[in-house]
């Protein structure tokens, strides 16, 4: 036996509850896992509180994360003992998840843990933390540098954002952090942020094209606020888009990209290939010390996953929410 959160519409009564399930539950895969740690990102907010269609498939076991360790393996990649990281592939969505003390997987779906970094750290990064290398890493790809002048990063104390502040600022870059929660100003300096600005300079209706101020963007809020960053980009600037927390709506204009020539990258996270996965989390390994993850995380048990869940969603949580899956 062993506990897991449960979601459950029966048949129109969504409930979401630890539970102790039975190993002969769990569904198919090649590689079961002993999960250690877990987390609540954004998305395990929304389907812990059924607050979009998040889960396709009833009942779940929720959480799109997980870091633990391989009990069984009949798959090439995998011996017992392994230590694995999970982050995605519709896993708390379609296929049942980690926010659970066992987690049956397909081993294609897993990535090594790097070498140094332990369990609880990989999910204080999670998929945020892996999404926010993924958006730094288009932005270097894409020919941003320090040298370009300054990047900004929204919903900068989130999950996305204070790891993407963390990882511009140890790369060299000049870091204005956009917030809402302006009493964060500090935590966010401390975490590297060079410059702290208020959220509503960017959330409301703006121009088309305004005065141009960005290199680059790393940006996990969507809306005006998406819209206002790519009509703040410099010539050239290349903007990468992740995130839907103000909305999921797009309200601007062609008139950066067409005389501009801003760049626009939508970055996934979910079905990104292995290649991509491996060398972001080398890269979380090797640029992000393990005091800064600390910092940024808070650890909880279970049951408070849930309990948490709404605060997540309504931006009360500074950082990141990492589940100790036995606590
Ligand atoms: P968090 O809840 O940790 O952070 C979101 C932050 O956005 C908040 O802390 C807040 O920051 C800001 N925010 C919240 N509501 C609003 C609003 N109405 N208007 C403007 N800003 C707002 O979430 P994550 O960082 O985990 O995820 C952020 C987004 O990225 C989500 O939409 C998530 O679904 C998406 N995502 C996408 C992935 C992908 O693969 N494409 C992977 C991971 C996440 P502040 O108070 O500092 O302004």
């Amino acid at each position: 036996m062993f506990k897991a959160i449960t979601l459950t519409k029966d048949p129109d009564a969504f409930a979401a509850r630890v539970a102790q399930l039975d190993e002969s539950q769990l569904p198919e895969g090649d590689v079961t896992v002993r999960v250690a740690y877990s987390t609540v990102n954004y998305k395990d907010a929304l389907a812990i509180t059924n607050a979009s269609p998040v889960v396709r498939r009833w009942p779940m076991v929720a959480g799109i994360d997980g870091a633990g360790v391989v009990e069984v393996s009949s798959h090439p990649l995998w011996r017992v003992g392994d230590e694995v990281i999970l982050n995605g592939w519709g896993v708390g969505e379609t296929h049942w998840g980690c926010l659970s003390q066992r987690a049956r997987l397909s081993g294609d779906w897993l990535v090594r843990l790097p070498a140094g970094m332990g369990a609880r750290q990989a999910m204080a990064i999670g998929t945020a933390g892996y999404t926010a290398m993924l958006c730094a890493l288009a932005l270097a790809k894409q020919g941003v540098t320090r040298e370009l002048g300054d990047v900004l990063v929204t919903g900068a104390t989130g999950g996305v954002g204070s790891i993407a502040v963390a990882i511009l600022a140890k790369w060299g870059f000049r870091v204005v952090a956009s917030t809402g929660k302006a009493a964060e100003a500090d935590w966010l300096k401390a975490l590297g942020a060079a410059e702290v600005i208020g959220r509503e300079t960017l959330s409301p209706p703006g121009k088309p094209l305004q005065k141009e101020r960005w290199a680059g963007v790393i940006d996990s809020v969507g809306s005006h606020t998406l819209a206002n960053a790519c009509a703040q980009s410099k010539y050239r600037g290349v903007v990468a888009a992740c995130g839907l927390a103000q909305g999921m709506d797009f309200p601007g204009s062609v008139a950066p990209f067409i005389l501009r020539g801003v760049r626009l990258i939508g970055v996934d996270s979910v079905m990104a290939p292995r290649t991509d996965r491996e060398e972001a989390w080398a890269r979380l390994a090797a640029d992000l010390a393990p005091a800064v993850v600390d910092s940024i995380a808070t650890p909880i048990g279970l049951a408070e996953a849930i309990a948490r869940a709404p605060d997540v969603l309504a931006a009360r949580i500074r950082g990141r929410l990492v589940v100790d899956v036995n606590a």
